[in-house]
């Protein structure tokens, strides 16, 4: 077994026990491994263990590693597909908007209106749609990017009248645990567990199915909140170097 194989068992064993732990179906649970910061070697050994997506912060670096290892664009993963699915879960500034259209699958970090009709209008450019989820910032810090909570059903309403867009869920990122502990972290990933019921009550909302919560540190909490997705890093990927440049 590989370095990788062995942590992605480890992991998908822990999943497995925080649903047991909530009374939650484990296949109901996503685990999108996150590569930011790890060269394309690292990748490769991923996918020989069977992972068929990765999510990435920065869209260049997405882009490389795409342009590398190939993209697949479809809405559903295939597992068959050799080519893995690109998930952009860091914030995407307009001007690079035209990269995820090029190599995404998946957009997690939708903040705003205009970055949403910008991606329309590539995409439908393009002629192919793209899964997004919107970003909401739950725990209200100025560093974090994403939608005030109370705007997410606005921004929503316009996401879903988008007809290159397809709303397929929310994402957060919750704050330190050690900084507001497990109560505060458990409270902003329930917080939006409640905006997805309301997204799902609009009229067209109802694909927006998915919570994608919870990273290394904090996704039991997140699973027992009801996450479908973990971005999960650090745990799979060891730790990352931020000093060092991507190799490839
Ligand atoms: C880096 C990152 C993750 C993964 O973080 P780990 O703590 O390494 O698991 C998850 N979500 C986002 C948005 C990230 O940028």
């Amino acid at each position: 077994m590989s370095g990788f194989s062995q942590r992605l068992h480890d992991l998908s064993q822990r999943v497995a026990a925080a649903a047991a732990t909530a009374g939650r179906d484990s296949e109901s649970i996503r685990i999108l491994p996150v590569s930011k910061t790890h060269p394309v070697a690292d990748l490769r050994e991923a996918l020989a263990a069977g992972v068929s997506e990765f999510g990435e912060n920065k869209p260049q670096e997405l882009a490389t590693k795409a342009a590398e290892l190939g993209a697949n664009l479809d809405l559903c993963a295939d597992r068959n597909e050799v080519s893995p699915r690109w998930v952009q879960i860091g914030n995407l500034q307009r001007n690079k908007a035209k990269l995820i259209v090029a190599y995404g699958a998946e957009l997690q970090s939708l903040d705003s209106a205009k970055l949403a009709q910008t991606l329309n209008r590539l995409l439908d450019q393009a002629g192919r749609t793209l899964e997004v989820m919107i970003e909401v910032n739950t725990s209200g810090e100025d560093a974090k990017h994403g939608v005030a909570p109370e705007e997410t059903l606005e921004l929503a309403r316009l996401v879903i009248d988008q007809p290159r867009l397809h709303l397929i869920g929310l994402m957060t990122v919750a704050a330190h645990i050690d900084r507001v502990g497990e109560r505060g972290v458990f409270e902003m990933f329930s917080q939006l567990a409640g905006l997805r019921e309301a997204v799902l009550g609009l009229p067209g909302g109802a694909d927006c199915r998915e919570l994608s919560m919870g990273m290394s540190g904090d996704f039991e909490l997140a699973i027992a909140a009801g996450s479908t997705c973990v971005r999960v890093g650090s745990a799979l990927f060891g730790p990352r170097d931020y000093a060092q440049k991507p190799v490839s």
